[in-house]
């Protein structure tokens, strides 16, 4: 049997105790290291002085863990820079956000380069090798420059832009040229999928066979949609979990008989929150009627808190709902709870099912777990009502959500509108849809198929 190596920016090994904490995509993929006997191969998440070449191993459960760090330039140039501020706003169709500066693409393939050097000579011949996500497009690259030949395969984590937004990056043609070193190319949606290919033929002068395999840069490799899932069972039994329940109550005494929606994201750009909050808003407006009977609690955590983008979104959320609490609260009742923390996701469960809706609504976003968490955290009994964004990739799979254009705020209106309103007959059998679907649809059968398929495509790129 082949080894499993993965390779991704961050290593997340899931501790003994706190598989809740770890994050079902950490736990899947450890789960599939332990039964392939693996390796686990990226960023230790320090920042030295000078970087050595050195790896650190460690063995844990049967896995081997080999970390890199990173200097102060590499965190700067290839991961603030042009992974954070470059990549992810252009691949979430964000170019107004995007930062283009010479130093970070080449810290960005050197770093790709030095993650490709410190795996290299742990590699064995028919190890099947797993790169993750937009901080190592180029990794696959550097190892065929060394002469591995061994199967290799990406998987996209987030959206991947139509090819005129792509052709903003200068000397985009090089990126899409390293994806063309990998064997297989997974991505989140169909959507993605179109817009890979669209890129390969208009912009690279490539094509796509009868077989659906793709041509270019002298290379032919496979492409196909892998949209990750969560661990539904998990999640639903995570609901009724002591911390969870707590939460439950905590969040239903102090609604006092209100209607609570609910939305969890990072704070980030992405995510269409001020856009959220004006339909909120709009929603009070509109309907004086439910003034003092909906409550809108935001949780939304600081990630990158040092980039300048995200102080401002930050600022800009917290003046929106300092405006309108102003603008509508009473004495016994504050329209918009926003909390700038995070929550672990066993109180996370409790809050979901305390909700009657879930309001998903990114600009962009490649899956959104939330979306699918909110589903499986859900009392069968009386379900609440998801509201997705188009644009989220996970609005590809569950069509029983009320669908909305995010940008679009009076839709945004008339769908909480409907949810608040929803007889749970209604409610209940769009939920079953869903619930099916995630629970099908989980994070074992996305590792399965992304591996099952790495496994078989032809090796060579021919
Ligand atoms: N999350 C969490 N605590 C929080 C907020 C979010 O554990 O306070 C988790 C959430 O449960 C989900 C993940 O962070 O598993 C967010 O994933 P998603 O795909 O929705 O968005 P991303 O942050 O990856 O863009």
């Amino acid at each position: 049997m082949s080894r499993l190596i993965v390779v991704s920016n961050r290593v997340a090994v899931p501790g003994p105790k706190d598989k809740a904490s770890a994050g079902g995509l950490a736990v899947a993929i450890y789960a599939a290291l332990k039964k392939y006997e693996g390796i686990w191969f990226g960023w230790s998440g320090k920042v030295v002085e000078s970087v050595s070449t050195a790896i650190h191993t460690e063995h844990v459960d049967g896995v081997t863990i080999a970390t890199t760090d990173l200097s102060h330039e590499d965190y700067d140039e290839y991961y603030n820079g042009f992974a954070n501020s470059t990549l992810w706003p252009l691949f979430h169709y964000r170019i107004d956000h995007a930062a283009f500066d010479r130093r970070f693409d080449k810290r960005y393939y050197r770093v790709n380069a030095r993650f490709a050097y410190g795996l290299a000579p742990l590699l064995e011949e028919d190890d099947l090798i797993w790169v993750h996500d937009f901080q190592l497009i180029a990794c696959a690259e550097e190892l065929r420059r060394m002469g591995i030949e061994q199967r290799i395969g990406f998987f996209l984590h987030i959206p991947f832009p139509a090819p005129q937004v792509l052709a903003t990056l200068p000397n985009h043609q090089a990126l899409v040229r390293a994806l063309f070193a990998y064997d297989l190319i997974g991505f989140q949606t169909a959507t993605d999928l179109v817009a890979f290919q669209d890129y390969v033929i208009y912009e690279a002068a490539g094509s796509i066979g009868e077989d659906g395999r793709l041509t270019a840069f002298g290379r032919t490799i496979c492409a196909g949609v892998y949209p990750i899932g969560i661990d539904a069972d998990e999640m639903a039994e995570m609901s009724w979990s002591a911390e969870a329940v707590r939460h439950f109550e905590r969040m239903t005494r102090s609604m006092a008989g209100r209607k609570l929606i609910l939305g969890v994201d990072r704070l980030d750009y992405t995510k269409g929150l001020p856009e959220r909050v004006a339909a909120f808003e709009r929603f009070l407006e509109n309907n004086p009627g439910n003034r003092g009977q909906v409550t809108f609690l935001q949780i939304a955590p600081s990630s990158r808190g040092d980039v300048k983008d995200y102080i401002e979104i930050r600022e800009e959320l917290e003046s929106a709902a300092g405006r309108i609490n102003s603008r509508f609260a009473d004495v016994d009742w504050v329209p918009i709870r926003y909390v700038n923390r995070s929550y672990p996701r066993r109180s996370l469960a409790g809050l979901y099912r305390a909700s009657q809706v879930g309001l998903v609504t990114p600009l962009r976003d490649g899956m959104n777990l939330v979306a699918k968490e909110f589903v499986a955290a859900q009392d069968p009994e009386d379900p609440g009502v998801l509201i997705l964004s188009q644009f989220a990739g996970a609005a590809e799979q569950l069509h029983s959500a009320l669908i909305v254009n995010p940008y679009d705020i009076d839709n945004v209106v008339d769908a909480l509108n409907k949810a608040l309103h929803m007889p749970l007959e209604e409610r209940t059998e769009r939920w079953r849809g869903m619930m099916a679907t995630v629970t099908r649809d989980n994070v074992s059968a996305w590792r399965d198929s992304f591996v099952g398929d790495l496994l078989k495509v032809p090796v060579g790129g021919v």
